[in-house]
């Protein structure tokens, strides 16, 4: 197996081709060069073979990628069949919404639990999902053996249920209140934000337009 040292951004956009190629698979795609896996997926075909280059020798010059090879080599490079468990702290718009949603596309996440402190939700089952108190937040996250959870509280409570899930034992928080949250070396966290999303879209569409919204603008 290549290094595992590679690039965050190229880290970030594996999982992207993987999902690309198992699409490829399922229609029987034997072969995809990086011009058309740049096409498809809206990245850069430099970017994409400097990506692969990271994982060593995938792709033969004038050839392409071999479909098979480079779904199983990723497959393997990012433990697919390895199920992660996560849970879900504050089960209410929006925490509610990605309960639902459960990452239905992925395979491999899953999210095991819910978790809140109003006792209407404690006890619910959302879509499968049962929603538990706070106070057994370590008993379950033992029990599933989780280690990442995602933030959907109100964010006058985000940093101490981030201090809870710091003490149970929790490695890494997606973090979706717009609370700065301060946590020990060893924990891992991912901010998201819509409106940043949004602003940076709106952003790129005034200062960056496609060449289609600029033949639109034109005529
Ligand atoms: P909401 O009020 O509908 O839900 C919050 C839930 O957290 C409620 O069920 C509440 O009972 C629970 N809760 C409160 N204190 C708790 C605690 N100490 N421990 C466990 N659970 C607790 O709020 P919402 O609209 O779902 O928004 C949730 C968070 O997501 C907010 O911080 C909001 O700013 C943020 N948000 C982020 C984005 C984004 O793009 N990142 C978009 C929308 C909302």
């Amino acid at each position: 197996m290549a290094d595992q040292k590679i690039p965050q951004v190229t880290a970030k956009r594996l999982p992207l081709y993987y999902r690309y190629l198992e699409k490829l698979h399922a229609i029987g795609k034997q072969r995809v060069s990086s011009a058309a896996l740049a096409e498809a997926l809206q990245i850069d075909p430099a970017t994409i073979r400097r990506d692969f280059s990271y994982l060593g020798e995938l792709g033969k010059k004038g050839y392409g990628y071999n479909v098979n090879y480079l779904l199983q080599f990723l497959r393997d490079f990012l433990r697919q069949d390895e199920v992660t468990n996560v849970v879900l702290i504050g089960v209410g718009n929006l925490g509610t919404a990605l309960l639902r949603y459960n990452f239905y596309r992925s395979h491999n996440t899953k999210i095991v639990a819910g978790f809140d402190i109003d006792e209407g939700k404690i006890g619910m089952d959302i879509d499968g999902v049962p929603v538990y108190s706070m106070n057994r937040l370590k008993e379950v996250l033992e029990l599933h053996s989780v280690e990442v959870a995602i933030l959907t509280v109100p964010v006058s409570a985000a940093q101490s249920t981030t201090d809870q899930l710091v003490n149970a034992g929790i490695r890494g928080i997606l973090n979706f209140t717009p609370a700065r949250l301060n946590v020990p070396s060893h924990i891992r966290i991912h901010h998201i934000d819509l409106t940043v999303e949004l602003q940076t879209l709106i952003y790129f569409l005034k200062n960056f337009p496609t060449n289609e919204s600029k033949g639109e603008q034109n005529g």
